[in-house]
């Protein structure tokens, strides 16, 4: 038989250990809520607690956070958006595809302009996006031209805007190349990322098609449309302070890295 100076004090016994779960496991509770309810860790709550962006309320006097992807077509913000969690991306090129597909007023209005690679009116545009606005948003695709910047500084509040600076003629292979899924959205190229069944998605079998706009003739067109307006777009927000340039030449976890380092500093 032990002598009562031989008893463990640790570890504590059942009893003991109640009470200690009953002062920790709250205090790790409160710490869990505090780190994801910070601003800077604000989108990422979504990616706790939320699965499906369409489910987030937006509150109507709330001004949506948003982050700004510009660059010309190919220039991989499609690739980017899908990594950078915690954002509802929205893409005014899906968006107005969704529209033809549907057979919508807009979608009729828009599928001529779209197929030659020249700019849909603002006002067919601004509508379309601002339905689809929750708390934190990234933008692909929007603004492209001064009337549209300007739109959006009174709508939403810019946190960051990156500039994706790649090689014309890159780019002309690169979407050359380019097959999209129209089911799943999924984005391959037939020379650096081949779907593993020829000519079908990998993700929901669909067979993938080349976008109209993605022919030489037309790539080349929406070019010189992205640089003559486009530019101006650029110079306003580096002139605001809010401009990042990137190398979209580098592979895309490194860029992914880049943007992250830039819109989570404290991760
Ligand atoms: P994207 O998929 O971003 O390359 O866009 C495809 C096409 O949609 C463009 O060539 C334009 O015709 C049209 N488009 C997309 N976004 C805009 C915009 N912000 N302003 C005007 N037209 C746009």
């Amino acid at each position: 038989m032990k002598h009562p100076s031989q008893k463990r004090a640790f570890p504590p016994n059942f009893f003991f250990s109640i009470p200690l779960f009953l002062i920790f496991a709250p205090l790790a509770g409160i710490f869990f809520w505090a780190e994801i309810n910070s601003s800077a860790a604000e989108p990422l709550k979504y990616n706790y607690i939320k699965h499906s962006f369409d489910e987030i309320p937006m509150k109507k006097e709330a001004t949506p956070q948003a982050v700004i992807f510009i660059g010309p077509p190919g220039s991989g913000k499609g690739t980017q958006a899908e990594k950078l969690k915690g954002y509802r991306h929205i893409s005014t090129g899906d968006l107005l595809r969704e529209e033809i597909k549907k057979g919508s007023k807009i979608g009729l209005s828009c599928k001529e302009i779209i197929d030659k690679g020249e700019m849909v009116p603002d006002s067919l545009i601004s509508d379309l996006i601002e339905s689809h606005f929750s708390p934190h948003i990234l933008l692909d695709g929007y603004p492209r031209t001064l009337n549209q910047a300007r739109w959006l500084d009174e709508k939403v509040k810019i946190s960051q805007v990156f500039s994706f600076e790649v090689n014309v003629d890159k780019l002309v292979e690169r979407l050359t190349n380019r097959r999209v899924c129209p089911s799943c959205k999924g984005v391959y190229n037939l020379v650096s990322k081949p779907p593993i069944k020829p000519f079908t998605c990998d993700q929901c079998a669909t067979p993938l098609i080349q976008r109209a706009d993605d022919v030489e003739t037309v790539i080349r067109n929406r070019m010189r449309v992205y640089q003559e307006e486009t530019a101006p777009v650029i110079e306003f927000y580096r002139q605001k302070g809010l401009l990042t340039n990137l190398d979209a030449s580098q592979t895309p976890d490194t860029i992914a890295d880049l943007i992250h380092k830039k819109i989570f500093p404290s991760y």
